[in-house]
């Protein structure tokens, strides 16, 4: 955010510089939720700290769609009923979005609660609450037929997030996301496009990751595409790299693998959740695919672009999953050899169906289900990263780092791949946002060191 001034007057009411502590759990698209926030509460005089006691405004960004998430919220909640009262607590998110009214209820130290679709309302709400009104929740849906933002940066780095869609129309039986996030609306293609150019000529962004639930069911509502879109952006001068996150695989149309294999500034890297690598699990899990469909889609991809690197989610344990039906995964695993997976254990959503479903299975047979994917994983993970060994790549530096006392840079590659460098010796440049070459020189299942080749520099001043 930027410097404030002293104090501000809006309304009734004056504003002097407060402080806001934040704590976002969860996805991409809340993480940047809270940027979008952040950026409201600047124009009421607030400025964001990372320590809790020293804010005014307390505020949480939930997540209902994993569990951890949720008890973390549940126990930090928690541990700020002894917080003075003159500092005003509240909480947004997929959380606030569903029991909203029951959360101020239950919890006396909470203010207010705002859900998903009322984030651009926020500066509203903590004018209200500074104003007296307290104990309140705003969870409406915006009922409008567009979808129409402008990307708010609040940070100084040369990448930012670009919501592109909203929403979730496949009601997967596990997932809360259509109830806490309502309906598919996407943006028009004309206005993301215009976003982007702004964000890369006036501050200085030169890689960016579109953002939805359901990322590549973009444009479906209006007529346009994710491929088309990501051919406009390709043609905007100083924007590097192109990302999109999260996929679902009923919606990756051929234009779209055409696209990975023609646009030279759209990541070599696509996040597609399998779940299951089980028909009949899919078909429990309402997932409109099969494995061998999904084993095509990942072929595909690899013969349009072999650079490509494919990630995806898997839920072990999804209720009465028979063995026969986890070792159908472990199978789709094996073909599939991604290059990194996000495993958990089924936890049920209260308000979906899956949460309905009679089960047999126990936390044990979960968790050892969830052992034997990630130690499967893990194997296959070595092996595809050693094959990075010997070449070199493009990567974006995000941060410095130390190891044994020695400097370490740490970038990230075009597939998405962390990778740390040592600087040759006596060189003390600050490599900080340059994008620069390295050759891989050795990798575990989890991290890739590698040796410098040379400096692309910054590309661009950035904000
Ligand atoms: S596609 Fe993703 S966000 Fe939509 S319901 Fe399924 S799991 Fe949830």
């Amino acid at each position: 955010m930027e410097q404030q001034p002293a104090v501000i007057r809006v309304g009734d009411l004056d504003f002097p510089a407060r402080k806001v502590w934040m704590r976002t759990y969860g996805c991409q698209m809340n993480y940047h939720d809270s940027e979008r926030i952040l950026s409201h509460l600047g124009k009421l005089n607030f400025t964001a700290t990372d320590k809790q006691e020293d804010a005014d405004l307390v505020l949480f960004n939930t997540c209902a769609v994993r569990d951890l998430a949720n008890l973390k919220f549940y126990s930090h909640l928690g541990e700020t009923s002894h917080i003075k009262k003159d500092v005003v607590i509240a909480a947004g998110g997929c959380i606030a979005q569903t029991e909203g009214k029951d959360l101020v209820k239950k919890y006396k130290q909470l203010d207010f609660a705002f859900g998903t679709d009322v984030i651009d309302n926020i500066g509203e709400m903590v004018y209200r609450a500074y104003a007296g009104d307290r104990k309140f929740s705003v969870t409406t849906w915006d009922r409008s037929e567009d979808y129409s933002i402008e990307t708010k940066i609040t940070h100084g780095t040369p990448q930012a997030f670009v919501n592109i869609i909203k929403g979730c129309d496949k009601f997967c039986s596990y997932c809360i996301v259509p109830f806490t996030r309502g309906r598919e609306k996407s943006r028009r293609l004309e206005e993301v496009v215009k976003d982007v150019q702004r964000l890369v000529e006036f501050s200085g962004i030169q890689e960016v990751t579109l953002l939805g639930q359901n990322v590549n069911s973009y444009g479906k509502d209006n007529g346009e595409s994710l491929a088309q879109l990501l051919g406009e952006l390709q043609k905007i001068n100083g924007l590097e790299l192109i990302r999109y996150t999260t996929s679902h695989p009923y919606d990756v149309s051929d234009e779209l693998v055409d696209a990975h294999a023609k646009l030279n500034k759209l990541a070599n890297h696509l996040h597609l959740p399998v779940q299951s690598g089980s028909n009949t699990v899919l078909q429990r899990m309402l997932r409109e695919y099969t494995s061998e469909h999904y084993l095509q889609l990942v072929a595909k991809m690899r013969a349009a672009n072999p650079e490509m690197v494919i990630t995806t989610d898997i839920i072990a344990g999804f209720p009465n999953e028979t063995e026969e039906e986890h070792q159908d995964t472990i199978k789709l695993l094996k073909a599939a050899r991604f290059d990194f997976i996000y495993a958990y254990t089924y936890s049920p959503r209260k308000g979906t169906k899956s949460a309905r479903m009679t089960d047999v299975l126990t936390d044990e047979i979960r968790s050892r289900r969830l052992q034997e994917i990630m130690d499967l994983q893990e194997d296959i993970q070595k092996e595809v990263r050693q094959q990075m060994e010997g070449k070199t790549y493009r990567v974006l530096v995000i941060e410095k780092g130390s190891y044994k006392g020695q400097t370490k840079w740490n970038g990230r590659t075009s597939c998405n791949r962390l990778v740390h460098f040592t600087p040759s010796e006596g060189d003390v440049t600050d490599y900080l946002w340059h994008w620069v070459d390295v050759e891989i020189t050795s990798t575990t299942a989890f991290s890739c060191q590698a040796k410098f080749v040379r400096d692309h520099g910054k590309k661009r001043t950035h904000a």
